[in-house]
This record gives structure tokens, sequence and C-alpha cells, in this order.
């Protein structure tokens, strides 16, 4: 099917309810995070609701405070031998696959080749800058917050907003709560707010849904954190700019669980001036590559430094990519990154 037919098939974007999928597979990005795995539920619950299959499949583990969400259990990890036949099976049979919170297919990591090989079309939700051209489908919002606040918007087009279940409020509103830091950064659009009092009015209990991801850490997680900010944070006060940096050997040493790091990288930016953080995280499976994380405050532009330097992208204020490198190569070549930007972080 061509594009257009496909979208039409597709009921213009939304393919939903189209009788014709029934066997769907939710593929999300690789260090799934919150608007991720709160996205990638929300639509299998809705999928659910309208009595068809849905699976969610993600290439690797996802942190440990989105665990409580429902459906979590059910989610299939790639890297998990375990999950291995599962998955073969749901991408085998899928007629469909819907592609949530990522806009290159290189973002499926080690899911990408089973995904991109499968006859099923492919359908795109997502909120990043300048989607790649891999989906039949496109829909792609990237002046929205999350990609859940895109399928809120959907949702609300449809005239559905108020028929969705309670899970599909809660996976949704986390989504939506990940991706702005709680609603404190990106998160200015009023219409979120309409979308979040649609989400209050099924039920869901926000402050819990905050405290579950945002204020619940192990003693590790805390030691860890002051360990990073006093130990392993280096200023480079004439760049406005800070680094840190956490290698396995550390990791260990701290007993870090998958997830004890998530929001360090912002922690610097509370420092007045401060326009650019990067944390620089050895990876858990795959040693030896460096995982960078980007923010900043204003106008740098963290993505173009992360496709330039770093095999990355993302969005203005936060980015991430990765460098093939032992951790002082990795600190070395961060410092070169900084350098060419001096102009702008003087
Ligand atoms: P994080 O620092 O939380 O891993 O990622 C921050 C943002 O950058 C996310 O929006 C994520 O989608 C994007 N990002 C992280 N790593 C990569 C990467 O390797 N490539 C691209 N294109 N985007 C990335
Ligand atoms: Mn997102």
């Amino acid at each position: 099917m061509k594009n257009e037919e496909l979208a039409t098939a597709m009921n213009g974007q939304w393919p939903m309810v189209n009788d014709q999928y029934n066997h769907i597979a939710i593929c999300a990005h690789v260090n799934p995070d919150g608007d991720a795995i709160g996205s990638s539920l929300a639509l299998k619950h809705y999928f659910e609701r309208k009595g068809k299959e849905a699976t969610v499949v993600v290439p690797n583990i996802f942190p440990d405070f989105l665990k409580w969400m429902p459906g979590a259990d059910c989610i299939l990890i790639y890297t998990n031998p375990k999950h291995q036949e599962q998955i073969k099976s749901a991408i085998g049979k899928a007629d469909l696959i819907v592609v949530c919170d990522l806009n290159q297919p290189n973002r499926f990591a080690d899911l990408e080749k089973d995904i991109m090989q499968s006859p099923a079309p492919r359908f795109l939700i997502d909120h990043h800058l300048d989607p790649a051209d891999f989906c039949q489908v496109t829909v792609s919002h990237p002046e929205m917050c999350a990609t859940g606040e895109v399928i809120c918007h959907l949702l609300h087009q449809r005239g559905e907003l108020d028929d969705i279940s309670i899970n599909e409020a809660i996976c949704l509103y986390t989504a939506m709560m990940c991706d702005t830091g709680a609603f404190s950064f990106n998160s200015n659009r009023a219409v979120i707010y309409e979308y979040i009092s649609h989400l209050l009015a099924h039920g869901i209990d926000k402050d819990q849904i905050y405290r579950n991801v945002f204020w619940t850490a192990s003693e590790a997680r805390l030691r860890l954190q002051g360990y990073l900010l006093y130990v392993n944070m280096k200023m480079l006060h004439d760049r406005h700019t800070a680094i840190i940096t956490l290698t396995n050997d550390e990791r260990r040493r701290f007993k870090v669980k998958n997830g004890d790091t998530e929001g360090i990288v912002n922690m610097p930016l509370q420092i007045l001036g401060l326009r650019l953080s990067i944390f620089i995280n050895e990876d858990t499976e795959h040693p030896g590559t460096m995982k960078l994380s980007l923010r900043s405050v204003g106008d740098f532009p963290c993505d173009q430094m992360a496709s330039r330097f770093f095999g990355g992208g993302g969005h203005k204020n936060a980015s991430g990519g990765k460098l093939q490198c032992s951790m002082p190569e990795a600190i070395e070549k961060v410092k070169a990154a900084i350098d060419s930007y001096a102009d702008m972080l003087k």
C-alpha cells in the first residue's frame, strides 16, 4: 500500500479503531524513559480496550521507578533472553507496529533489524525534531511536551479523551510528567493542563504518581547523588558548564541499580548562571561505551552538540549521544566539544 492509501486506511492519523489491525506491536526507544514507557503502555491499554492484542516491546531494561505502572510487568525486553521467543512471536504476527517516542530507527538499537524487516506497516507517534522517513504514517509534534501529549491530542481530536480507562489516564499523565520534570520545564502550553484536567476526572492520583517516580529513592541512590555532586562534578566556570562522570567500577561500589542515576544530569542546572550540564555515564550493558546526557538552560543547542560530537541528538535543552572510548578519553572529547562552543558558553 502507498503512503496515502495507508493513511486513509488508518483513518487519517489514528489507526486504532480500524478493524484491519488486530495484532499490534508497540515499540519504544533504547533506554526507555517515563514518556516512552508511559506512552507505550497507554496505547497498549487503549488497544486492549478496543479488543485488540497489543504487546509492548523495548530494546533494553527500563528504570525501577517505572515498574509500578499498570501493565509494566508485561513489557518484553529484547536484552532479556527469557523474552526472545515472545518478542519473535509478537513482531512476527504483528499486522501493525506502533513506533513510540523516537525519530530515527537507530534508536531501536538491537531491536532495529527485527522491526525494520517486518512487513507490517509502521505508525510513528512522536515529539522529537526532524523525524526520519521510516514509517508509513508519521504523527510528529515537536511542539508538544511528550509523546504522551501527542496521544492525548489524538484522543481529544477523536472525542475519545472522556472514554479512556484509568490505566490509560495514569500512563498518559506519567508520560507527560516525566518528560517535563513534573511540569517544571517545556510545559507552558495551556492545553497540557486541559488534558490533565481530563485525566484527573478519570480519578488518577497525580500526587501518588509524583511520589512513585520522583520521590522514591534507595539509600544507594541518595549516597550516589551525594558522591557524584561532591566528588565527581567538575565545573568549567569560564564555560558555565558542569561535567559529571560515572564508571561501572563506581556503580558497583555504590551498588547502583538501574534508574538510580536518573535526573542526576539536571542537578547542576540549579546553579545560578550555569548553562550546560553533561553527564558521562559508562554503559552497563556495553562496557567501554560512554553514554552522554546533555541538558541546557536557555538557547544552548544540546541537540546540535550531540549530533556534531557524540553521534546523537534529541531536543534543544535535552539530548544524548555515545562515545566508544575510555572515561578519560571521553572527558577530553567532551571538553573539546565544549571549547568549540566557547562563544555561546562564555
Ligand atoms: P537522556 O539524556 O535522557 O538519555 O536523553 C535525553 C534526550 O535525548 C531524549 O529526548 C532522547 O530521546 C535523546 N537522545 C538520547 N540519546 C540519543 C541518541 O543516541 N540519539 C538521538 N538521536 N537522541 C538521543
Ligand atoms: Mn519523549
